[in-house]
């Protein structure tokens, strides 16, 4: 393409439509900008914005107040001991996994882990063995699965993993396993164990020291309400030096975080809605008990929740046969929820879909949900 005036044309700024519609999308909902947030990115929107203090290291920066909140706030928060803040949950992953582990070292993970999992560990040239489920309709993971695996590991490798990774809750059923059993049963192993808190850090309270995990991971534009790419990266003392090494011929710099991560706007928003994301965090059993009142209603009209039953979480997976069926016959065909959703202004359910999808009742609340609930019921009526 040549860069003339022609093919410039289609760039510049572009508006973005406000949605201003009721948001269910399980990968929107938690990261959704708070006003704080929204003054904070354009506030501080110019590249390397924060680096006017910086003395060599972004979490060391006073001004603005980035060494309290990663030193002070953050490790409070997560219940761990060191914090760094990253480019998203799957570089906090990758950090972890590249660090402790040394090429052809086996991982073990469950078998619901997201795919960024699975990429972070081909990147560090790592094997995966996965931990099975039970399968439909619960897709419930036995704690006890993890000795089962460690040992597969050990038989075909002659050691133990470098690492054990639980994804809490996953991101297709919103499912949350016994996290402290976990990390017992990886410990009776001696193998540290990472918890992908993509989905539960800045929604929900998750403490890694209670739970007993060695690393835990959050995602900044996924459930902490900031302007991505952002993540956060939690590691015990323990292992620390390990994934925190400093470079040897650039003495300040981390090498795992390429000496450095969010050096802008990004973090601005992380600070700024933190407040509001603590606040959030203690209000989660309304959040489990709107959950599970809309599944409840949901299925009252022959939708199928599937996964953890009562629900845990505010990520929900439904089989809807009756949709399904209506879209068999009907003339916009797959099409017809998400187009009956939207004229209700609904969105965040993919388009197309109608046997099986997911989403999300996080920070919508009981008015807009019970508009949700009635939408459904009236489409399946419609159609009847
Ligand atoms: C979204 C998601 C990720 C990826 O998060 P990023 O911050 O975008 O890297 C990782 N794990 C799970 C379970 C997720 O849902």
């Amino acid at each position: 393409m040549a860069l003339d005036d022609i093919s410039l044309q289609k760039f510049g700024y572009i508006e973005r439509k406000p949605l201003n519609a009721i948001n269910i999308d399980p990968l929107q909902r938690g990261g959704i900008l708070t006003d704080e947030a929204r003054r904070a990115l354009v506030q501080w929107g110019d590249g390397y914005s924060v680096c006017d203090f910086c003395l060599g290291v972004l979490d060391e920066i006073k001004t603005p107040p980035i060494f309290d909140f990663v030193h002070d706030a953050l490790p409070e928060f997560l219940g761990i001991d060191e914090v760094r803040v990253t480019n998203g949950a799957r570089e906090s992953k990758f950090a972890v996994m590249h660090s402790m582990a040394n090429e052809g070292d086996w991982v073990v993970l469950d078998k619901l882990a997201h795919y960024t999992s699975y990429v972070a560990a081909q990147r560090a040239h790592l094997n995966v063995k996965a931990v099975p489920n039970s399968g439909n309709p619960d897709y419930k993971t036995d704690p006890e699965g993890y000795a089962t695996a460690i040992e597969e590991v050990i038989r075909e490798s002659g050691k133990p993993p470098a690492l054990a990774l639980l994804t809490y809750p996953d991101g297709n059923y919103g499912n949350l396993v016994d996290a402290k059993k976990v990390a017992s049963v990886c410990h009776e192993y001696d193998v540290p164990l990472l918890l992908n808190g993509a989905y539960s850090v800045g929604k929900m309270p998750i403490n890694a020291k209670k739970l007993g995990a060695d690393f835990i991971v959050g995602s900044g534009h996924k459930s902490m309400a900031s302007s991505g790419p952002i993540g956060v990266l939690g590691v015990k003392d323990e292992y620390a030096g390990i994934v925190f090494e400093k470079s040897p011929t650039n003495k300040l710099k981390e090498i795992e975080l390429l000496g450095c991560t969010a050096r802008g706007a990004t973090i601005m928003t992380m600070i700024a809605s933190f407040p509001t994301v603590v606040k959030r965090t203690q209000n989660w059993d309304n959040e489990v008990a709107d959950a599970r009142w809309f599944s409840e209603k949901l299925e009252g009209m022959g939708l199928i929740q599937i996964g953890d039953r009562p629900h845990n979480h505010d990520l929900m997976f439904f089989e809807a046969p009756a949709l399904y069926e209506i879209s068999q016959r009907v003339k916009k065909g797959r099409y017809f929820l998400y187009k009956e959703l939207k004229a209700r202004n609904i969105h965040g359910i993919k388009a197309g879909l109608t046997k099986f999808f997911k989403l999300s009742t996080y920070g919508v609340g009981r008015d807009d949900l019970s508009f949700v609930v009635d939408s459904f019921d009236e489409i399946i009526k419609k159609y009847e």
